[in-house]
């Protein structure tokens, strides 16, 4: 019979991290880098499996972090260029002047943080789904694990840093408040073999309530000919607006009409910016399950490990400074918050923007973005995920301010 530990041992971790998506990883990779005794307990067989994410990444930012160039077979294409699409057929082209993006594996990608993370020192135990918080005196001090044969265990840290992704089961627990379903959409990305009449270095991003109400459908294609599709909904069911979207919008069913869906999978993206707390004594949460995701695109990879690096910085001086309480912790919030709070209002208020739009001043959006030559405007950018102060930058360009001035004038008349 096993024993459960009941008491801290030598070989009790500093820091327990919670899920070995990229948040975790990364989380543990920085812990294991300061010299911090980190474990990742992640629920999974095998990292990086089921994957559920379109792996569309800012080379800037990844450069930036020290990923860039990544290990061969994990980039699966790199793109300068975006066609937008309207539901009425109006297409917008952005084309840049050199490639600003990339595809990623995400399953190999992941996988290659997890190892990075070993290498550094960090250990991970798989099929080991973290049930709940052990708790005392109101701190969080370790977790309760549940093995895939069944086995439980509890474990004990100083730290608990959660990075279990969207289903943040374990944020209550800590006292602090769940993500708000109001805030999520629900999204659906596909595998589809042999597109037809697209731009191999172009990345394609579909409107239209009718297919995609609350958000957008896209297209990333491969250099074989197949590409990963998804799209994500504010309501009803992704797979039907699936179909509807291959087969009926007017851009979207000539490039994947004779297509074929040779996997699919279903996950929520959370669009409501950053939980108000992420920290509580003992406990930090990181990536999705703080909400740390781009309200315009819903790309949470490159905020989520902007915010690791940060938590694992936060929590190595905690346990240093022998102080894990709440007090000491919420200087994460603080360093977060200097980082993205600035991209996180303006990308809040361009998704709102963006939602209220009807279908046919989207239309007249991308129209007028093409008769003022956004798209020259743009051609020299290269940042894509701090969008406000990406905007801030190309403010200067008279066809920016002109648009600006133009959506201005669009969102007062849509939200009288
Ligand atoms: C369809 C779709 C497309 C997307 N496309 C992009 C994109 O192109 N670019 C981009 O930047 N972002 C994209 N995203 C968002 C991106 O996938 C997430 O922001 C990112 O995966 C967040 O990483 P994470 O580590 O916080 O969470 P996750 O990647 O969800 O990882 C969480 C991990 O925790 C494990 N886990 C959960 N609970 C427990 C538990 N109790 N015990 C142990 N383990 C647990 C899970 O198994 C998982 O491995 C997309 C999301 C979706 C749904």
């Amino acid at each position: 019979m096993m024993v459960p530990k009941l008491q801290p041992t030598a070989n009790t971790p500093d820091v327990i991290v919670v899920g070995g998506g990229p948040v975790g990883s990364y989380a543990a990779l920085n812990l294991a880098k300061l010299g911090v005794k980190v474990t990742v307990f992640e629920e999974h067989s095998t990292i990086g499996f089921p994957s559920h994410c379109a792996g569309h990444i800012s080379i800037r930012s990844l450069r930036s972090m020290g990923l860039y160039p990544l290990p061969e077979g994990i980039v699966e294409n790199t793109f300068c260029a975006a066609n937008f699409h309207s539901s009425a057929g109006t297409k917008f082209s952005l084309h840049l002047s050199c490639p600003v993006t990339v595809a990623l594996n995400r399953a190999r990608f992941d996988q290659y943080l997890a190892k990075k993370a070993q290498e550094a020192g960090a250990s991970f135990v798989l099929n080991s789904c973290v049930q709940s918080l052990l708790k005392a005196d109101g701190f969080v001090k370790g977790v309760n694990i549940k093995q895939s044969d069944g086995a439980e265990e509890k474990v004990f840290s100083q730290i608990v840093l959660d990075a279990e992704g969207i289903s943040s089961r374990l944020l209550r627990q800590a006292g602090l408040t769940a993500l708000k379903p109001r805030g999520l959409v629900y999204a659906v990305e596909a595998e589809v073999d042999k597109v037809q009449d697209v731009e191999l270095d172009a990345v394609e991003v579909y409107f239209g309530k009718a297919y995609a109400p609350g958000f957008y459908g896209w297209l990333i294609p491969r250099l074989d000919g197949s590409a990963k599709v998804g799209l994500a909904t504010n309501h009803g069911d992704p797979r039907d607006y699936l179909k509807r979207l291959m087969f009926k919008h007017p851009a979207a069913s000539k490039q994947l009409g004779k297509a074929k869906i040779t996997q699919v999978g279903y996950h929520a993206i959370t669009l409501g910016g950053p939980i108000e707390k992420a920290y509580a004594d003992g406990f930090l949460a990181v990536g999705d399950c703080a909400s740390q995701v781009k309200p315009t695109t819903g790309g949470g990879v490159i905020f989520g490990l902007t915010c690791a690096k940060t938590a694992a910085e936060v929590a190595s001086q905690a346990l240093r400074q022998g102080d894990v309480s709440s007090n000491f912790l919420q200087v994460y919030q603080k360093h977060c918050d200097d980082l993205l709070s600035f991209d996180f209002r303006v990308m809040l208020r361009l998704r709102r923007f963006l939602n209220s739009l009807s279908d046919e001043k989207t239309d007249e959006m991308l129209r007028v973005c093409a008769k003022l030559g956004v798209d020259r405007a743009l051609r020299d950018v290269d940042e894509i995920d701090f969008q406000g102060k990406l905007l801030l930058n190309v403010l200067g360009k008279p066809a920016m301010l002109a648009a600006l001035a133009y959506f201005g004038m669009l969102y007062l008349s849509a939200n009288p």
